[in-house]
């Protein structure tokens, strides 16, 4: 399920583009893609793509005429710059044709995620509660926010409208590094392990982009390669473990995160 580094890597993808003209905002699948079709055809066709921002797990296509189209990727979602449409690759959901004849593949093998219009960027990250991104935040205000709330600290880094990026894959990892066990409250833990989660949290998304957000590709001092109950800790070589959080399945080692 792509979380902060995966959507960074498919922005770096939708920059190929910026500078060109969208010519056609090609809908495969009117379920899948938010069905205002007229408004991309009004408003985006025929506009310069002049940035591609990111905030959390949002992708967001800024037109010259500063409107957007907005990607959210789902479970399943992928974006890809191609020369030619000779062959579509598989599970299409929007094509979107570039001035210079190239395209970006919008693609999802499952029926999760979107393609959106919106009149306002800013508008759309209000409209939607999209907290601050996970790569801006600054110490102060995470730590504000850690001791400020009552939820299970995995559960509060997945919170997106308390800060936005991070999911169920990447939480195991900043957890798993800083030594601290997914259930415990947030407002329990003292400044000098909230320090610690911060500046985990940041190593963890900046290693991960710098790896192509390919899990298999982190250091083997990481959780992620090999995260699966029954699993060796790489650190203390105990058995890693599968933790239910907020009905998502998370890993841990229960020795180097004790309770
Ligand atoms: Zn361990």
């Amino acid at each position: 399920m792509p979380e902060l580094p995966d959507v960074e890597i498919f922005k770096y993808v939708a920059e190929n583009a910026t500078g060109q003209t969208i010519e056609e905002v090609d809908i495969k699948d009117k379920h899948f893609v938010d069905a205002n079709d007229h408004n991309m055809k009004k408003y985006v066709e025929g506009n310069e793509l002049k940035r591609v921002l990111r905030r959390g797990k949002y992708l967001f296509l800024n037109t010259k005429n500063n409107k957007g189209i907005v990607m959210h990727f789902g479970m399943t979602g992928s974006l890809e710059y191609r020369e030619s449409d000779e062959e579509d690759p598989k599970y299409v959901k929007c094509k979107i044709r570039l001035g210079n004849d190239h395209f970006l593949f919008y693609t999802s093998k499952r029926k999760l995620g979107s393609v959106e219009f919106t009149h306002s960027i800013d508008g759309y990250i209000s409209d939607n509660e999209v907290g601050v991104d996970a790569l801006e935040i600054q110490e102060d205000e995470f730590s504000d926010k850690v001791r400020d709330s009552h939820a299970m600290i995995k559960s509060f880094l997945m919170d997106q409208s308390e800060m936005s990026g991070i999911g169920n894959v990447y939480s195991d990892e900043i957890l798993f590094q800083s030594g601290i066990y997914p259930e415990i409250k947030s407002n329990k833990l003292d400044d000098e392990k909230i320090a610690e989660l911060f500046k985990n949290m940041k190593k963890v998304l900046q290693k991960a982009i710098e790896k192509d957000a390919i899990t298999q590709n982190l250091p083997g001092s990481y959780l992620l390669p090999k995260r699966d109950a029954g699993e060796n800790c790489p650190r203390c070589q105990g058995k890693i473990e599968k933790i239910k959080v907020s009905g998502r399945t998370g890993y841990y080692c229960p020795k180097c995160q004790k309770k």
